[in-house]
């Protein structure tokens, strides 16, 4: 099941929210969609679910493009919104036949059962949805997400606002999920990301800056820059460590440690062993730092600004 968002621009009066973002993803894949808050990331998952209008660009899902006027892409496409709108007075079962009756499903009892299962609300079917937890309301949203079988999954922020056991069982789920559909999740956190993503794009003021995998951004980003972590015996002298090649910042979390941030992708460590063999100043410990995705995500966000 594939998605191709082509050249999606939308304002709301004078502010820009989507600027010419285009993406396609082919299927069987998680994809990470993250973004600052305020990116537009609700807004390119409203005009992917048709629920809004871009004024100018065009989706296609399985190659057709979703403003064709004899377009079934709805029966494609199952959307989770941001604010998970659900009728609280309705019974769990009720709310989710009341949904596959949209969808016009034939066998519907079959069809909630089914889902019931596989979003794990089989304990919960009875009670009025008033009565779940934030936790199980949300899987109540992504059951009736779910309800008409959908190739793609769209999830707005699905486990802002959960518990931290909560937020583990929903990715556990989405993980469930994703196995057999396309699944585009939005989140502003990195940590999501990581733990179920394939790949990630990220928006920034409307613009996609990174369509990446997530090994690729961290090869991508060390291949930028290096930070290394030294102990030295005694305080080391800044000005001649600045002086080596490639050395851009230098930290000094501790009198004797030093962080030596370095530009070029070429392993800084052997010169700054000759620095200190020069300096008659050894050194007591050394390692390369990883950085974090959460750092990376930092730094693409920022530079885009
Ligand atoms: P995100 O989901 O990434 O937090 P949104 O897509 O909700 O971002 O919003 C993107 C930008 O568009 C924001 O600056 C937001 O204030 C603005 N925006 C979103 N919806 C509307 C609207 N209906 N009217 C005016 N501005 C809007
Ligand atoms: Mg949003």
């Amino acid at each position: 099941m594939s998605l191709k968002a082509e050249n999606i621009s939308k304002n709301f009066g004078t502010q820009k929210a989507l600027n010419h973002v285009s993406f396609e993803i082919q299927s069987g894949q998680i994809i990470g969609f993250l973004g600052p808050n305020g990116a537009g990331k609700s807004t390119l998952m409203k005009i992917i679910t048709g629920f809004l209008q871009a004024d100018e660009g065009q989706i296609f899902i399985n190659g057709n493009n979703i403003s064709d006027a004899n377009s079934d892409f709805r029966s494609q496409i199952g959307y989770l919104p941001e604010h998970n709108p659900l009728y609280t007075d309705m019974y769990v079962t009720e709310y989710l036949n009341f949904t596959a009756g949209i969808y016009k499903l034939k066998n519907t009892k079959k069809r909630v059962a089914e889902v019931l299962r596989m979003t794990g609300l089989e304990i919960e079917k009875r009670k009025q949805i008033r009565e779940l937890s934030k936790g199980f309301r949300q899987r109540v949203g992504i059951a009736a997400a779910l309800i008409h079988n959908p190739g793609v999954l769209i999830l707005d922020e699905p486990t802002t606002g959960l518990d931290p056991n909560q937020i583990i069982e929903i990715r556990n789920l989405i993980l469930e999920i994703g196995k057999q559909k396309t699944v585009l999740l939005s989140t502003h956190i990195m940590q999501e990301v990581e733990a179920i993503c394939n790949r990630v794009l990220i928006i920034n003021s409307g613009s996609i800056v990174v369509d990446n995998t997530l090994e690729g951004i961290n090869k991508e980003s060390s291949e930028k820059y290096i930070t290394v972590s030294v102990e030295f015996l005694t305080e080391p002298n800044d000005e001649l460590l600045k002086q080596l090649p490639g050395v851009i910042e230098i930290q000094s979390p501790q009198k004797t440690i030093r962080l030596i941030k370095s530009s070029d992708s070429a392993d800084i460590r052997p010169l700054i062993f000759n620095f200190a063999v020069e300096q008659k100043n050894p050194i007591l410990s050394m390692q390369r730092i990883e950085k974090s995705m959460e750092e990376i995500f930092r730094d693409l966000t920022k530079r885009a600004n």
